[in-house]
């Protein structure tokens, strides 16, 4: 039998949001419709809670403030003399939609609960902690990266990473920002045993409960002029994510199948690269899903982030040398592997081990931090690798590197040639990439509401995939990387470049964000002999 959902017609809400605008108007205040029409510090009353729930349409604030979606009923006056019996002098009345107060009194709730949860009272739960959740709640809900805290003299700035782009959040003062701070490594982090000291670089993981979600945070400080500087970055949200492949991700047919390819050799290294935060880890994570489930998998990885049933996940503590990288993954080697994931290659300890793995027989799936494919040589090379050794071609095998590029929002982007900013530089882009590509291209709009009004629709993988022939095995022995680009050039291999122009050409990329994953895109900068 169909549920009957009890519904209130269109005509009575369009009556109630003309009341509610008519008391606000009169009370010469605004409707409250969001946290943000609220002083952060001010939650739910508890002594009042209960009753608030049982009304359905007010909600009393610890600073007895009454919020209520009908202010001019009689319950408000039921309210003022409830909060006058428990010797509470009651504050101003303000109208407030609906909505609000229902989010009002759920964040109340789960409040209450990760608090039993966690074994904390009402009173031991502090401010600042509070403060902390609901800044890493909002982070999340907007699908933030990083959260930049900025504690100097005289204030605290608040930005946060969104697509990549630093964004402003919030100014407080420098006694909240210390505060946070020192209540997030102090009271929140795994090991809460060191203290935060502002004069020294730090770093923490941090867990924490939040809408009933296991969060995790890595946490970074270090001293700066009048002040520190902390990083938060999100690892995980607790929401099951589902993994996303590589084509979802921003991976063209033919590097996938090169990829499927190498996923399937018997032995080897695949080694993806990019900067930080290029999202090097989800792509290694799809990869782990073309594994066998006939194939043993170890992973080693700093710290666990996602469980993934069919590995055996070993996670690394870099404090302590006997728990590091390279000790965990030669420990794995002795587990009768087929499969091992290296979760990064920091130092030459790692990179040995990941050479002897691939030598002896094992599938080897790494990190790296480099800027092109090419480089990852150059970079191993570096590490205390031998040429000839890379060049062996049971170890280097399929060589990724990767960035990321904002997306428009496909629901407000205009067209490159009707956008005012980009008038300036269409001239330089048509002597490059053709008037064609130019007069298809779309630009970032003034956002809507599918976009949050960022204009922005996500972010895409930029990619160079190179499968590693015997050509290219002479050219990685004499270290020779400007050789090896133009024979791959010559044999239809794409770089960073190659793929930004298709991104631009198939309206998926505003030229400026391009740009900014390959440089300037103008004749200057791709001449092969600068001009001065
Ligand atoms: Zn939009």
């Amino acid at each position: 039998m169909a549920e009957i959902v009890p519904d209130i017609s269109t005509e009575q809400q369009d009556i109630r949001q003309t009341k509610l605008a008519q008391y606000a108007a009169a009370t010469r205040t605004k409707v409250l419709a969001s946290p943000s029409d609220l002083d952060a510090k001010d939650k739910v009353m508890q002594e009042m809670a209960a009753w608030c729930r049982e009304q359905g349409n007010i909600v009393v604030l610890k600073s007895a403030t009454i919020l209520s979606s009908d202010p001019t009923s009689r319950n408000i006056q039921n309210c003022k003399s409830l909060l006058l019996s428990k010797g509470i002098h009651p504050g101003h009345v303000y109208a407030a939609k609906q909505s609000f107060l229902d989010l009002l009194m759920d964040s109340s709730d789960e409040e209450n609960v990760s608090k039993r949860q966690k074994g904390e009272t009402t009173a031991t739960f502090s401010d600042q902690q509070r403060h902390l959740r609901d800044l890493v709640g909002e982070a999340i809900k907007q699908d933030v990266s990083d959260i930049h805290i900025q504690v100097r003299q005289t204030y605290t700035r608040i930005r946060m990473r969104q697509h990549g782009e630093l964004k402003i959040y919030a100014e407080w003062s420098e006694k909240l920002g210390r505060e946070i701070a020192s209540v997030a490594f102090n009271k929140e982090t795994d090991h809460a045993t060191s203290h935060f000291n502002p004069m020294l670089p730090q770093d923490a993981s941090m867990p924490l409960k939040i809408r009933g979600n296991e969060v995790r945070l890595r946490l970074a400080s270090v001293p700066a002029h009048g002040g520190f500087d902390m990083v938060m970055r999100i690892l995980a949200t607790g929401e099951e994510r589902k993994g996303k492949t590589l084509d979802e991700l921003g991976y063209t047919d033919r590097q996938i199948e090169i990829i499927k390819m190498s996923m399937r050799l018997p032995f080897g290294a695949i080694i993806v690269a990019g900067p930080t935060g290029s999202g090097k880890t989800t792509t290694l994570a799809s990869c782990m899903e073309m594994v066998e489930p006939t194939a043993k998998l170890y992973s080693i990885e700093d710290p666990v982030e996602k469980v993934v049933e069919a590995a055996t996940q070993v996670p690394v503590n870099t404090e302590k040398e006997d728990r590091s990288f390279a000790m965990m993954g030669r420990a794995a080697l002795r587990m009768d592997p087929d499969v091992i994931i290296l979760g990064e290659m920091r130092d030459e300890d790692t990179a040995s081990v990941m050479v002897r793995a691939s030598i002896t027989g094992h599938l080897v799936l790494t990190t790296l931090h480099t800027n092109r494919a090419t480089a990852i040589v150059t970079r191993l090379v570096d590490m205390g690798i031998s040429p000839d050794l890379l060049g062996d071609s049971s170890v280097l095998r399929c060589l990724m590197c990767q960035r990321l590029a904002v997306k428009v929002c496909p629901s407000c982007a205009v067209a490159v040639v009707d956008s005012p900013r980009h008038q300036k530089y269409i001239a330089a882009w048509e002597e490059v990439l053709g008037k064609e590509v130019i007069a298809r291209a779309k630009a970032r709009g003034n956002g809507c509401e599918k976009c949050g009004r960022s204009g922005v629709g996500g972010r895409v993988v930029v990619a160079e995939v190179i499968w590693v022939d015997d050509e290219g095995r002479q050219f990685i022995q004499k270290c020779d990387t400007l050789g090896w680009e133009r024979y791959l050039k010559e044999n239809g291999w794409l770089d960073f470049r190659d793929r930004a122009i298709d991104l631009i050409q198939a309206g998926i990329c505003d030229p400026f964000d391009a740009e900014k994953v390959v440089g300037p895109i103008n004749p200057s900068t791709l001449a092969k002999v600068f001009k001065y």
